[in-house]
């Protein structure tokens, strides 16, 4: 602006002017930089001096407090570290805890259990023996139906007490399972002091529990197995003193059971038979044989009870003592029982056309048929099928079945009999035998069981029960029919007290078909 100016004005003057101004600020400006520099240097100066002055122990102090700062906050993380860490090995130890220990009885559970023979198996001396004990409730499921799950706890709680005073100090004692235990015993010398030890443990359990202010007395079976001998690892170990517990309920529970190579060798017969048995009916391997039941009074055949056969490819024959209980459990005798009724009554029908018209056909239902949702329906069609007469169709049923659920029962008995066909109590005399079920039971008949006609002719103690039998039985409007008679002497017997009908090898074995004709031919034809 100024140069312009001096330019409109007066050109060279101005200009003059303008240019030693600038000249002295830029001189100005000059010596400002250098008084601010030397005062710069002043003020550092003083500064290093200053310091140069502390004195070494000052400094010395101050580094000494930082340092001790610095510790305090160090060992203040160090020290909240440890706590964190007590925290969390308390919470390891909780949890580890509750993981081998059962909740219920705050014993050692099954995992620890395990652990525990995994340890003692891997560690076994050569000649060292241990011993383990399976121990299950007999019939605890019961105590449960019967008092509710609070008292079965209770009463879970109670039977660990006494297992561990039945023990001795070293032996390791678990839960195995709902109602299962378990003892390792270590170092056993002598396997007779071992059973010392069962029998004792089956001594505390020679006294009731209370519960719900009852006394309940629970019995146990057990069974046993040795390591190394029974099982060299804790798998087989365990698998095979289940088998030998197992055996021990099989045997009518209440007692204990060794591990044997015969029992592995009998679950393989049972395994391999329960997968044969699955093929027999489409391979038509089964067959029905008749047993005839006899008139007392007239001598004739007044009727048949059907008996299943299994006709096994390699095996032979087999009986059905010796697969009904496999197909009971499995859940087939459904199907073969179904095939059995058909036949027979089938069988029935032809002999009905033949001219037998008055002839019965008894026909067994286990329990587990009896209890199928379908048995009505299935009755109702083999009726309708083969067109028998109703009446002559009798089915066996035993009183350890009904009483399993009476109103059930007696519900099912009443609508097959609507149809016409009547029921029989089968092996009377060997289950409960209770009087007041017997009279609400809608059975036609009693069926007194061979163990009572075995010692009839010596034994008059049998005498008298077989004739009270038949005795109650007419006062119910039963009839009666003696199972097992071999000898003329039971027959006779069995006239003199009234019984009317007998059935047993005295007359005939079980016969195929065929046979059976011929045995009708012989009777009643004459
Ligand atoms: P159960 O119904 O009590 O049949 C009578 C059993 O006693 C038959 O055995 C028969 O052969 C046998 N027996 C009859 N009289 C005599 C005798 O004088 N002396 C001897 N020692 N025994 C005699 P089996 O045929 O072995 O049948 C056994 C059981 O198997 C039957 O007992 C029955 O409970 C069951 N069973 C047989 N067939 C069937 C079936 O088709 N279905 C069902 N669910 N069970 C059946
Ligand atoms: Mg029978
Ligand atoms: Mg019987």
């Amino acid at each position: 602006m100024a140069i312009q100016t001096g330019i409109l004005v007066n050109g060279s003057h101005i200009y003059e002017i303008d240019r030693t101004l600038g000249n002295i600020i830029i001189a100005l400006i000059i010596v400002l930089v250098i008084v601010i520099l030397a005062l710069a240097i002043a003020v550092k100066r003083r500064a290093i001096a200053q310091y140069k002055t502390k004195s070494a122990e000052e400094r010395l102090k101050e580094s000494y407090s930082e340092l001790e700062n610095a510790y305090k906050k160090v060992s203040k993380t160090q020290k909240e570290l440890s706590t964190k860490y007590e925290e969390l090995k308390r919470s390891e130890e909780n949890n580890r805890k509750i993981a081998y220990t059962d909740y219920l009885t705050e014993i050692p559970n099954r995992t620890a259990f395990s652990e525990k023979l995994d340890d003692v198996m891997n560690t076994l001396r050569k000649e060292e023996v241990v011993a383990v004990m399976y121990i299950d409730l007999d019939n605890f499921k019961n105590i449960n139906d019967v008092l509710g799950h609070s008292y079965g706890d209770e009463l879970l709680i109670d039977v660990s007490h006494r297992l561990k005073q039945a023990i001795d100090e070293n032996d390791y004692l678990a839960r195995f399972g709902g109602d299962e235990f378990i003892v390792l015993s270590q170092n056993i010398e002598d396997v007779g002091l071992y059973e010392e030890k069962i029998r004792k443990i089956q001594k505390v359990f020679s006294y009731p529990f209370v519960l719900s202010l009852k006394e309940f007395f629970v019995t146990i079976s057990i069974g046993v197995a040795y390591a190394p001998r029974d099982g060299k690892t804790t798998q087989s170990l365990i698998k095979n003193v289940d088998l030998a517990m197992y055996t021990a309920k099989e045997k009518g529970k209440n007692t204990y059971c060794f591990y044997e190579e015969s029992i592995n060798q009998r679950l393989m017969n049972k395994i391999e038979l329960q997968s044969e048995l699955r093929q027999a009916i489409d391979f038509n391997e089964f067959e029905v044989f008749y047993q005839a039941q006899i008139d007392l009074d007239t001598n004739r055949i007044a009727g048949f009870e059907a008996l299943v056969r299994w006709n096994h490819p390699t095996k032979g024959i087999i009986l059905p003592g010796d697969f009904i209980p496999i197909a009971e459990q499995t859940g087939l005798i459904v199907p073969i029982g179904k095939w059995v009724m058909f036949e027979a009554c089938k069988q029935l029908k032809k002999w009905e056309e033949e001219g037998f018209d008055d002839i019965t056909m008894a026909v067994n239902l286990s329990g587990r048929q009896f209890f199928d949702t379908d048995l009505v329906a299935m009755v109702r069609e083999a009726l309708d099928t083969t067109e028998i007469n109703p009446a002559h169709l009798e089915l066996e049923i035993t009183e350890t079945v009904v009483l399993d659920n009476i109103e059930y029962s007696i519900d099912v008995i009443e609508q097959i009999k609507a149809f016409g066909v009547h029921f029989s109590l089968d092996d009377f005399g060997t289950g409960y035998s209770a009087m007041n079920y017997l009279r609400m039971l809608p059975v036609s008949n009693l069926k007194i069981d061979k163990s009572f006609l075995d010692r009839l002719i010596e034994n008059q103690c049998d005498q008298k029960i077989v004739a009270s039998i038949i005795n109650l039985a007419r006062n119910l409007e039963m009839d009666v029919i003696a199972e097992g008679v071999e000898y003329e002497a039971q027959a006779d017997f069995l006239r003199s007290v009234d019984c009317k009908l007998a059935q047993g090898f005295l007359y005939s074995k079980p016969i195929p078909k065929k046979a059976a004709n011929d045995l009708l031919d012989q009777y009643n034809k004459m």
